[in-house]
């Protein structure tokens, strides 16, 4: 008879033989599975009937060719992805990220973590995710469109507001959301609003979607704090990157009472020590899709550091809200000898497994993304459920529900960590809380 240890070894060596070469979904599932042992252990049903196992393998998988031709008549060839993870608590959801960087295995990774992520909000959504290797930056509008329109023309056939609904991630905003539902209006003759969140409210979408993200990743930090009998008032915060979750992560942190002193993108870090001015950010990244560099124009007194490492930074939190494996052990080693409390996850896995490790055995509150930055995925299915009901709600009423939904995962998660001996370890109770809302789902379907 092997043991749960031995069983969960096991598992994770076929997930590695099975998808060569992809590190990034290699580290996702080990990150879920090895925090699992104590659930098989209490349930050796799940390890009979293979729950895992079943877990670990992605329903269906489409790769396809996105030929589209730039403003100068040349032809491009990209690669498009959409994986449908699981589809136990309801259709496929989950973003779609263009991005140079995209593989098969970004994706799969992306998935795989949307499965609990999704759970944990409580919502009827499966897990899925897709994208592109196509770059946005720099391309213009029409590019952008034409790129879209081709993504759509194949991936129309895989999707539906009952089968599989995407969004956006990195790379894809209410612009491109805007282009891929006017695609697939045209082709499908039906003007299906719930096949895509992340739709502008002035046709179809949702007040707080675009803000969801990252007010949910301060809610959750809120939550954090106030289980250990503190507060965000008067802390110093760093958050890393400038996008969609950067940027509202500040605004309601600000909100809050804290006071975000850097932020970034891919070419440097921004810090300003009286506290950055969001309205100038906005401006850069929202308005003009420029560099962040473009912040010392407003204010010259704030310091720009070209490639410069943003968790150098002395601060009480830091909030990563960029992008994957962001931040790693050297960065969590200067973190906590700067007295750093909290990390809190804005962007997908932006922590390394060794950095985690370093949180939790150094007492740094650690909440993982898929905790903390499930107000996004939370908000996308309050906007299917607009959609299914034809209505539209305000932005405080949709703010309230956000903020009911991020407040109850903070608290299965902490009360899942009690359960299991580990108070406080939001990776425990994240994994086993999802998992286990997962797995029963599985369960009453039988072997499929
Ligand atoms: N891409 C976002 C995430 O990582 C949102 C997905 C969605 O709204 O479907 O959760």
């Amino acid at each position: 008879m092997v043991n749960a240890q031995e069983r969960i070894d096991v598992i994770y060596n076929v997930v590695k033989n099975r998808n060569p070469g992809e590190a990034e979904f290699h580290q996702a599932v080990w990150e879920v599975i090895e925090t699992l042992t104590p659930v098989l252990e209490k349930c050796p049903y799940y390890a009979k009937q293979k729950i895992i196992e079943r877990i670990c393998e992605p329903e269906r998988q489409i790769i396809f060719r996105v030929p589209w031709e730039d403003d100068n008549g040349e032809v491009h060839i990209n690669r498009g992805f959409r994986v449908g993870f699981n589809s136990a608590l309801g259709p496929y959801k989950g973003g779609l990220r263009f991005h140079p960087s995209v593989l098969l295995g970004t994706i799969k990774f992306l998935a795989f973590e949307q499965t609990f992520k999704n759970a944990l909000t409580g919502m009827p959504i499966g897990s899925g995710k897709g994208g592109s290797d196509f770059d946005p930056k720099g391309k213009s509008d029409s590019e952008v469109m034409r790129f879209c329109q081709s993504f759509m023309t194949e991936l129309y056939r895989h999707i539906g507001e009952l089968t599989d609904i995407p969004a956006g991630d990195i790379g894809v905003g209410s612009r491109e959301i805007g282009f891929l539902f006017g695609q697939y209006k045209r082709i499908t003759n039906r003007y299906e609003a719930g096949v895509l969140t992340g739709k502008s409210p002035l046709w179809s979408g949702a007040l707080v979607r675009r803000e969801s993200t990252g007010y949910g990743v301060a809610y959750f930090a809120e939550q954090m704090l106030k289980a250990r009998n503190e507060s965000l008032d008067g802390l110093s915060c760093v958050v890393s990157g400038s996008g969609n979750v950067a940027i509202y992560a500040i605004e309601k942190l600000h909100q809050l009472g804290a006071k975000v002193v850097a932020c970034s993108d891919s070419g440097g870090v921004i810090y300003h020590e009286e506290g950055i001015n969001l309205d100038t950010v906005k401006a850069i990244k929202e308005g003009a899709r420029g560099r962040i560099s473009a912040y010392l124009d407003e204010h010259p007194e704030a310091e720009y550091r070209a490639d410069g490492n943003i968790w150098e930074i002395p601060c009480h939190l830091a909030f990563p809200c960029a992008t994957q494996n962001e931040l790693d052990e050297n960065a969590a080693e200067t973190l906590i000898e700067n007295g750093c409390k909290a990390v809190v996850e804005g962007a997908n896995m932006p922590c390394t497994p060794i950095a985690v490790d370093l949180f939790l055995d150094s007492g740094v509150g650690y909440g993982p993304g898929k905790a903390a930055n499930a107000g996004g995925v939370a908000t996308s299915a309050l906007e299917m459920q607009q959609n299914a009901s034809r209505d539209a709600w305000s932005f405080e009423y949709t703010e309230k529900r956000l903020h009911a939904i991020m407040a109850n995962i903070h608290s299965d998660c902490y009360h899942t960590s009690e359960e299991f001996g580990a108070k406080g370890n939001y990776v425990v109770g994240a994994n086993i809380a999802s998992f286990r809302r997962v797995a029963d789902a599985m369960l009453a379907f039988g072997i499929i």
